[in-house]
């Protein structure tokens, strides 16, 4: 567990939210951008510019980056648009590359994620460093693997550390490339309210016509900045060519968001807003009441069922509660999904309840 208390607010993070990782998808050529961040800087102050130079593909012989050369093209838009520059790093030789580079900020990719040996070997490789590093969310959903890796990252003594949300591959990512999953990221945001965590929504959506409806989410969950891929010319781009927005595209998107702040001023609203979740709170308090005189009655028909030796599943008894309660549950405006769910967990409860009495 990393000790968020320990964590510094990273320096150039201070101010400006949400924070903003504009840049292409990959970096191609020098020109390509010099243009895409004259692009950006027309509308923009404060951004980190992102390019991948080594690619991870799932194909060979497609591009896979233009490698250890684009660094010093990163370092040339630093000096010319006084942007961050941030990049990929999938092993120790990209981390010590970058770190000789001057590169101001490492991300650690989706796919490297998911590989705790690869990921302490860039930790091993950081070691010493001062370099802020923000960790992808796996492939697959599995908040403990991300939290694994930042983990990993701030014992090698990284402590300005970052999470990017980037979706998951799920049995169905529809209408996403990957599926958004927003109670996962909710759990990362839980379970480090000192990391700061943004939502890189191109990678999420897969096209730029879904991006606003997912950056409206990502700020409303209260998230700290957005990815956004952009490109001078996203339909020659090598890579990501489907998801890229032009420079002119994104200030479009960000003139259409609505920046929303986690805390409000205005008393009334705070009183009326302490109103509703003191209401809250007492229905909260009932329902665990009743949950819990609920799991008493359980056990009571566990012990009846040992001693008439009869089964604790009865399969008729769960599909009627099942088909009950989400009849009741419609009618009061709840959907089948949120109901399914929350019974299989009480049965799930109340079966180790009886198995236990
Ligand atoms: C990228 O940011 O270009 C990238 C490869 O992302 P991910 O690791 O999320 O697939
Ligand atoms: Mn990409």
């Amino acid at each position: 567990m990393v000790n968020d208390s320990n964590l510094q607010h990273i320096p150039w993070l201070s101010g400006k939210r949400p924070y903003q990782f504009f840049g292409p998808c990959s970096a191609e050529s020098l020109d390509q951008l010099r243009t895409t961040a004259a692009g950006i800087s027309e509308h923009f102050t404060d951004v980190i510019f992102r390019a991948g130079i080594w690619k991870p593909r799932t194909r060979p012989n497609t591009f896979e980056g233009v490698g250890e050369e684009g660094l010093k093209w990163l370092i040339d838009i630093k000096e010319e648009f006084g942007f961050k520059v941030t990049t990929e790093v999938a092993s120790p030789a990209h981390v010590e590359a970058c770190l000789k580079a001057g590169i101001d900020v490492l991300w650690i990719g989706a796919r490297t994620t998911v590989n705790p040996f690869s990921v302490q070997a860039i930790a091993d490789a950081l070691e010493g460093a001062d370099v802020p590093v923000f960790v992808k969310n796996p492939l697959n959903p599995d908040v403990s693997l991300w939290s694994g890796a930042v983990e990993r990252i701030g014992k090698a003594g990284i402590t300005k550390l970052g999470a990017i949300h980037r979706g998951f591959h799920l049995a169905d990512n529809k209408p996403y490339r990957n599926a958004p999953a927003w109670d996962l990221a909710v759990q990362f945001k839980t379970d480090h309210p000192e990391i700061p965590l943004i939502c890189d929504v191109s990678h999420i959506t897969g096209n730029p016509e879904l991006i606003p409806h997912v950056a409206q989410r990502a700020l409303d969950l209260d998230m700290d900045g957005l990815m956004v891929e952009t490109h001078c010319n996203p339909k020659k781009a090598l890579s990501d060519a489907k998801q890229q927005i032009t420079p002119a595209h994104l200030q479009g998107l960000w003139n259409s968001l609505i920046f929303k702040s986690a805390e409000s001023k205005n008393i009334e609203f705070q009183n009326q807003l302490d109103l509703l979740r003191s209401k809250i709170d007492r229905i909260d308090d009932s329902i665990v009441e009743l949950l819990s005189q609920r799991m008493n009655i359980s056990e009571e028909i566990g012990v009846y069922k040992k001693e008439n030796q009869v089964t604790i599943l009865q399969l008729q008894r769960w599909q009627e509660i099942l088909e009950r309660t989400i009849k009741s549950g419609k009618t009061l405006n709840m959907s089948e999904k949120f109901i399914s769910n929350l019974y299989h967990s009480i049965h799930e409860e109340s079966i180790d309840k009886q198995t236990n009495s």
